[in-house]
């Protein structure tokens, strides 16, 4: 079996689901993926639709794609739209089934009259700070609101006022009648609506009181015939409230099973922190490459194969941990290594002539588009008198173990020539090095001479002549602690923001054939990395990103020496 091969590993939640098909606690597979459309969708949740998705799937089920849009003010159709976009780039399909919390608003409002009837709902009049204070903490009791007791009658009225929009935001709540006491802090009589005169993205403004995501996530999976609510280890505690609702209602009842978030080093997952990177102009937007949101992966290079790969590896347990980011992108660089496209570009370029070469010629030379890959077939570049090379594969004073250009070395072009530098030409007043003067020996064209002369170094380049103008933009993580939430007292996660995280090079030379490069295409600029193009390239203007690099070989190759000395 190959490393990627899919396997149908079980774990505790296939497990579980299975024992309830055998013993007929339930007959079918329901899931949902239940996302609030308050921001973008990031790795984790692909965690959560590989399982809700990919297990019914493998129970011959099928998965709801439900929005929780419980709340007006957060919500918008922009984040529903990018929602379905990455669900579907993920490889999953909902079919008809995209349903709404929002759609069962009448049906949750009948219910929590039936709860004020049967007196295990009232209005409480408490203001929100007296709300909070009164429910108490960890170890200590709340104390019931006083107008905990108010008649059914007057809940009733109320509630119906409520709805009817006589009163201010923040005025009453609605809340159920449980336990002040319980050790549960979700039991403390926990709000079921509030009035928010606020218009819905779906709604209008037919309501102004909003039912809370607790009061509507497991009617909502109930309404929808859910067999196996799959949810993240926080709502463990929430459950008791969610059986609690579904006995008192006396309504058809799903089994909640929870399992642990992803975590990743170097990474920031939550909408709210994510919201607060684009609203502080920390990225450009949602879609920021150096984002794990899908959408910026998808942007950066990300393909949904090295996502899936990766997800299937950290598989699904109970227990919280925090996954090592190398892990995904390993996954990313097995599976770009068998796709993407070698090509040549010079990120920062230094001039090159070939002194023994005519004026005017140009040939072309044959390359291989894929190593990996055989039927990806080749391509010619021409190669002409002046080219660029990458400035840091020459050094004028090399190092022990250098092998690449240096003055009177001799390095292979990449599908050329052998060539050896002969000068260097350095501008009088910086004293920077700006071209180097070299000679190619025409018997090694493709890259072997005649007399097997050993040359170490092989150096990628382009023609200058030929060569197309890019800027490339290079990313590194967006903090610079492997845990982004380690922060002094008063600071938050933004204190740990890598100030290089994003460089831009903006002189690149790049060869001619990726005049038709496309978003989402994976490329391998030889020796340098994964690359792709991004949208922000227009008429002509070719921006690309750095999905991420190959391994630095050189850079082990230095820190071995330097032990060594
Ligand atoms: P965030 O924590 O990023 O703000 P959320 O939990 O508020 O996200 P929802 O829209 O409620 O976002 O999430 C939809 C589903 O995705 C939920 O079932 C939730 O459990 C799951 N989910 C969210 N974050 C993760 C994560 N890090 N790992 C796995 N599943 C997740
Ligand atoms: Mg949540």
């Amino acid at each position: 079996m190959t490393e990627t091969e899919t396997t149908t590993a079980t774990d505790f939640i296939r497990e579980a689901i299975a024992e309830d098909l055998a013993s007929g606690r339930y007959d079918r597979v329901r899931t949902r993926f239940p996302p609030e459309p308050n921001g973008y969708l990031h790795i984790g949740h692909a965690k959560a639709i590989a399982i809700d998705f990919g297990i019914a799937q493998e129970f011959g089920g099928l998965c709801n794609l439900r929005y929780d849009d419980t709340n007006p003010t957060k919500e918008e159709t922009e984040y529903v739209k990018a929602i379905k976009e990455d669900i579907r780039w993920l490889g999953f399909d909902w079919e008809d089934r995209e349903f709404y919390a929002s759609d069962y608003f009448d049906q949750l409002y009948e219910w929590a009259v039936q709860l004020i009837e049967k007196g295990k709902a009232y209005v409480d009049s408490l203001s929100a700070e007296e709300i909070k204070e009164y429910r108490g903490g960890f170890g200590e009791p709340g104390k019931e609101s006083p107008y905990r007791n108010r008649s059914v009658a007057e809940n009733l009225d109320l509630f119906e006022r409520m709805r009817a929009g006589e009163f201010e935001d923040g005025s009453h709540v609605l809340r159920a009648k449980i336990d002040m006491a319980s050790g549960n802090m979700n039991l403390r009589d926990p709000i079921m609506y509030r009035i928010l005169h606020a218009e819905h993205h779906r709604s209008g403004d037919k309501w102004c009181i909003y039912p809370m995501y607790d009061w509507a996530h497991g009617q909502s999976d109930s309404i929808e015939g859910i067999t196996h609510s799959l949810c993240t280890q926080e709502y463990e505690d929430h459950r008791p409230l969610y059986d609690w609702f579904l006995d008192e209602l006396a309504i058809y009842h799903p089994r909640q099973i929870e399992f642990a978030p992803l975590n990743l080093t170097y990474t920031v997952l939550s909408k709210r922190n994510l919201l607060k990177l684009v609203q502080g102009g920390h990225v450009r937007g949602w879609d920021d490459p150096r984002m794990p949101t899908l959408s910026g992966m998808r942007r950066r290079g990300y393909t949904s194969e090295a996502v899936q790969t990766f997800l299937q590896r950290i598989g699904v347990a109970k227990t919280e941990s925090v996954v090592d980011i190398a892990l995904l992108e390993h996954c990313l660089r097995e599976d770009l290594n068998k796709r993407a496209r070698r090509v040549m570009a010079v990120l920062r370029p230094l001039r090159v002539v070939i002194t023994n070469y005519p004026e005017g010629q140009v040939e072309q030379v044959e390359a291989i588009n894929n190593p990996e890959d055989p039927g990806a077939g080749t391509r010619t570049l021409p190669f002409s008198r002046v080219l660029y090379v990458e400035q840091n594969d020459f050094r004028e004073d090399p190092p022990r173990k250098w092998f690449r250009l240096a003055p009177g070395r001799e390095v292979r072009l990449k599908h050329a020539y052998y060539i050896t530098c002969q000068e260097v030409v350095k501008d009088e007043a910086s004293g920077e090095v700006v071209e180097l003067r070299c000679t190619y020996d025409p018997e090694t064209r493709g890259g072997s001479s005649p007399d097997g002369r050993k040359v170490r170094g092989t150096l990628h380049w382009v023609s200058a002549a030929h060569a197309l103008d890019a800027k490339v933009r290079l990313y590194d993580y967006l903090y610079t602690k492997a845990d982004p939430y380690e922060v002094e007292e008063g600071h938050d996660f933004t204190a740990n923001l890598n100030p290089d995280s994003l460089q831009i090079l903006t002189q690149c030379k790049i060869e001619p054939s990726l005049a038709d490069a496309a978003p989402g295409v994976p490329l391998q600029f030889l020796r340098l990395g994964y690359f792709c193009l991004d949208p922000d390239s227009a008429n002509g203007k070719l921006v690309f990103n750095r999905t991420i690099t190959l391994r630095d070989t050189w850079a082990r190759i230095e820190r071995a020496q330097k032990r060594g000395a």
